[in-house]
């Protein structure tokens, strides 16, 4: 099989809230998928490495943000490739994102925050089912609120990947002459040669199938 098969499925691109206690935190996700209308069920998938997924398996609460076209690869690093473990992702000492856009987190009905910058609309959603899948955990929901903020159209995963993602710098082989590898996933950069296999990406967790070799120009 052609693994790249699965690129041609579409994903959207999210940011998915919880709170416990005091303590907020988030992740990106690329699985919200909408299941039924009647009653408004999506599920989701989320990674276990993520502070949020042990947070939605205790509170089995959480929202998600509708990154749009607008979204800024500083907002997915702010909240993707950082651990909620170690830091306070919503503290403006966090990050270069949250140090500028505090204001853009807002709390929703339910006392989750949520996104109102790069992002379209928001939905609150409560923990029907979930059901283990390994390295994920998928999440059965039932939509219990949600609110329009504009009308940028939602960013796809391949959006991301060719227009938000390209923000990241460019780099070629290291002065010492060292092999750069890139991942695909976020853009983290890692040198030597070979990358070894069994190599999972310190930001976004992906596998080292997800590197490539940067050349240089
Ligand atoms: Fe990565």
């Amino acid at each position: 099989m052609d693994k790249n098969v699965m690129n041609k499925l579409s994903y959207g691109i999210f940011v998915c809230t919880a709170k416990e206690g005091d303590k907020d935190n988030g992740c990106i996700i690329n699985t919200v998928t909408q299941l039924t209308t009647t009653p408004n069920v999506v599920s989701i998938a989320v990674n276990k490495a993520n502070y949020t997924h042990d947070m939605i398996v205790r509170t089995r609460e959480f929202n998600v943000s509708v990154i749009n076209e607008d979204g800024e690869f500083e907002m997915i690093k702010q909240f993707g490739f950082q651990s909620g473990k170690d830091v306070d992702k919503f503290s403006p000492e966090s990050g270069h994102w949250m140090e500028e856009n505090k204001s853009e987190c807002k709390r929703a009905a339910n006392g989750i925050m949520y996104i109102t910058k790069g992002v379209n609309s928001y939905i609150s959603c409560k923990v029907k089912e979930s059901m283990d899948l390994g390295t994920h955990t998928l999440f059965i929901c039932e939509v219990t609120d949600g609110e329009i903020l504009n009308d940028v159209p939602s960013a796809t995963y391949a959006y991301y990947h060719q227009h938000i993602k390209t923000q990241v710098e460019q780099v070629g082989t290291t002065a010492d002459g060292k092999a750069v590898w890139k991942c695909k996933i976020c853009g983290y950069v890692y040198e030597g040669d070979p990358i070894p296999d069994d190599f999972i990406c310190p930001w976004c967790k992906h596998p080292s199938d997800d590197f490539e070799r940067v050349f240089q120009l």
